[in-house]
């Protein structure tokens, strides 16, 4: 076994896939040239988180292990985060994509979360913060008697240093900024990238409390406090507050908005810190200075016989558990900080991504109700299997470390070894590297133009419904192209019924089934879910403001909606031309 194993090809591989993995994942000497293969570098990925197993039993089988870890890799039935694939085995060795930063109210500790930032990104993880203990602009600063800047003039400074690390680092460095509602600037906070020249480099979440929601509920005014003095600052109308969040989001997209309060009902270690802020794509809540590695389960790959691989799933979950553990032994994190946080609540990120995929192999319309019925049954078996396997870790390898006073420490309940367990991620980039639809998202398009990494631009027919197309016997140049012009295959009446039935995309979905399956995944997610909900150009700033508060009464954690054409720049978009 072991090395010469990483002879070969990976059947899988696509062409995408390969040209994803060249410009940013593979080894490459000083002078550029590519130095592995995607054998090597799944090899390479395999073999040095499997090592993390003798480290707690000194006759584990780390080979058999490096061949299973090996195998549901390059089956694309799990993958790892991006920074797993590109730093395992090498120098760098930062292993995770998630980090939270503690910005304090001093210049000290500003810059040095500016400096931790910095080495963050380099390595390919993303950051995310709360401003919301700075003082409001206009404040007063002692030492100086001058005024103070405010947190949005600082978070200009975290977008330049990003900005400026783009160039070098392993992939372009993203972040999540985090005002609460009761924050005297927020309502320059929700404007703070009205101007889509601003602030490219953060994704900006308004931070709601209970109290700020039973306002708005009630339409009263709700109270501000100067974070300076933890004193009142006076007092805002909630429904004017969540109306300019809403329009603003009508508007470009931003602020998205996440629960606070309900973040940290379900904080598993409220012993240890408060949550204020999650990553930047919204689905990892973290502490101050901890940081999360993420891994998800194709479930595309996951049908056997036109039925859900329970076997199947319940075994790679198991892997997968094992794998997330044991990248938390072998990371090098950047900082003394965030390597001590990290190990002592252990927390990993277990999720799933080719869930449009699925749907599809098993004929189930996306949003219709037994998908979202499936998706509550799918993610409630990988939260519970999850579990377990972190319980069974537990028995060999110790409780995390913040177990005692955590949510955990209940009389009757088994120590557990990671402090949570499950997340679903964006996938933006595993999901083409497996060649499967993104996260918990429907098919975008059966057909569409994809800008990927640094803008290189990729054209592409939806794989399964090629397949599809060609053994029902409708496949055409022509009718490929009609589709990738119109942007949906539901009035095109030369594909037969069913098909049309299945391949539904983003748009045709309604905003209120896309939220209704993002609570689906979060009723059995310990995490966040990542999702958006998309609105057609058309839609009114009343539509959005319902579905901001469907998800609140639905007990989802957060929102990020889109409304088709209202920012400059689409990562993705149709090729519908009417
Ligand atoms: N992320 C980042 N920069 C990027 C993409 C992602 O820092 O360009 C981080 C961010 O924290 C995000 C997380 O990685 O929430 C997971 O994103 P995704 O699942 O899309 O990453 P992938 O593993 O597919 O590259």
């Amino acid at each position: 076994m072991g090395k010469t194993k990483a002879k070969g090809a990976i059947p899988g591989l696509t062409k995408n896939a390969l040209t994803v993995l060249e410009k940013r994942y593979l080894k490459r000497d000083k002078e550029g040239r590519i130095l592995e293969t995607p054998v090597d570098m799944f090899r390479r990925v395999a073999e040095t988180i499997a090592s993390a197993d003798s480290s707690f039993d000194k006759k584990a089988d780390v080979a058999g292990l490096a061949d299973k870890f090996y195998a549901m890799m390059t089956n694309f039935e799990f993958l790892p985060n991006s920074p797993t694939l590109m730093n395992a085995g090498r120098e760098l060795g930062q292993l995770s994509a998630c980090f939270v930063l503690p910005v304090g109210d001093s210049m000290e500790e500003i810059f040095d979360a500016v400096k931790y930032t910095a080495l963050i990104h380099k390595s390919g993880g993303g950051t995310g913060f709360s401003f919301s203990r700075l003082r409001p602009a206009n404040d007063q600063v002692r030492s100086t008697s001058g005024i103070s800047s405010g947190p949005i003039s600082f978070m200009r400074v975290f977008d330049a240093a990003t900005e400026t690390i783009k160039q070098g680092g392993t992939r372009r460095g993203a972040n999540m900024g985090i005002l609460r509602v009761d924050h005297p600037d927020i309502m320059d906070f929700i404007m703070c990238k009205a101007d889509q020249r601003h602030l490219n480099n953060f994704n900006i979440s308004v931070g709601i409390t209970e109290a700020f929601m039973e306002a708005v509920e009630h339409d009263a005014d709700y109270t501000i406090f100067n974070p300076r003095s933890n004193e009142p600052a006076g007092s805002l109308n909630a429904r004017k507050v969540f109306s300019r969040i809403v329009k603003q989001a009508w508007e470009n997209g931003e602020p998205g908005i996440i629960f606070l309060d309900r973040l940290n009902k379900d904080n598993p270690t409220p012993h240890i810190g408060v949550i204020e802020s999650t990553n930047p794509c919204g689905e990892q809540p973290l502490l101050p200075y901890e940081s999360c590695n993420l891994g998800s389960i194709n479930l595309g790959k996951m049908v056997k016989n036109g039925a859900v691989d329970y076997d199947r799933l319940g075994e790679i979950v198991r892997l997968a558990v094992n794998f997330l553990d044991n990248v938390i032994e072998v990371n090098n994190y950047p900082l003394p900080q965030i390597s001590e946080m990290t190990r002592a609540n252990r927390k990993i990120g277990l999720g799933v991504m080719g869930w449009a995929d699925m749907l599809i192999l098993l004929g189930i319309p996306y949003g219709s109700p037994q998908s979202i019925a499936l998706g509550e049954k799918v993610m409630k078996f990988i939260n519970d299997e999850g579990h377990a396997a972190s319980r069974e870790l537990a028995r060999k390898r110790g409780a995390f470390p913040n177990f005692k006073g955590s949510s955990y420490d209940r009389p009757g309940e088994a120590p557990i070894r990671n402090a949570t367990v499950t997340t679903i991620a964006p996938t933006g980039t595993i999901s083409i590297i497996g060649n499967t639809s993104s996260g918990v998202e429907p098919l975008f398009a059966v057909s569409y133009v994809r800008q990927v990494l640094d803008k290189n631009i990729l054209v592409e027919v939806n794989p399964m419904f090629e397949q599809v197309a060609k053994e029902r016997g409708f496949y055409s140049e022509a009718l490929m192209q009609r589709i990738a012009e119109h942007g949906t295959v539901h009035d095109i009446m030369e594909i037969p019924e069913d098909v049309r039935r299945v391949f539904v995309t983003a748009h045709e979905i309604t905003p209120e089934e896309h939220i209704e399956m993002q609570a689906a995944f979060q009723k059995y997610t310990d995490n966040a879910v990542s999702k958006t909900v998309n609105f057609p150009n058309t839609a009114t700033i009343e539509d959005v403001e319902k579905v901001y508060r469907l998800a609140y009464q639905k007990d989802c954690k957060g929102v990020t909606i889109y409304r088709d054409g209202s920012r400059d720049e689409q990562v993705l978009s149709t090729g519908k031309k009417e």
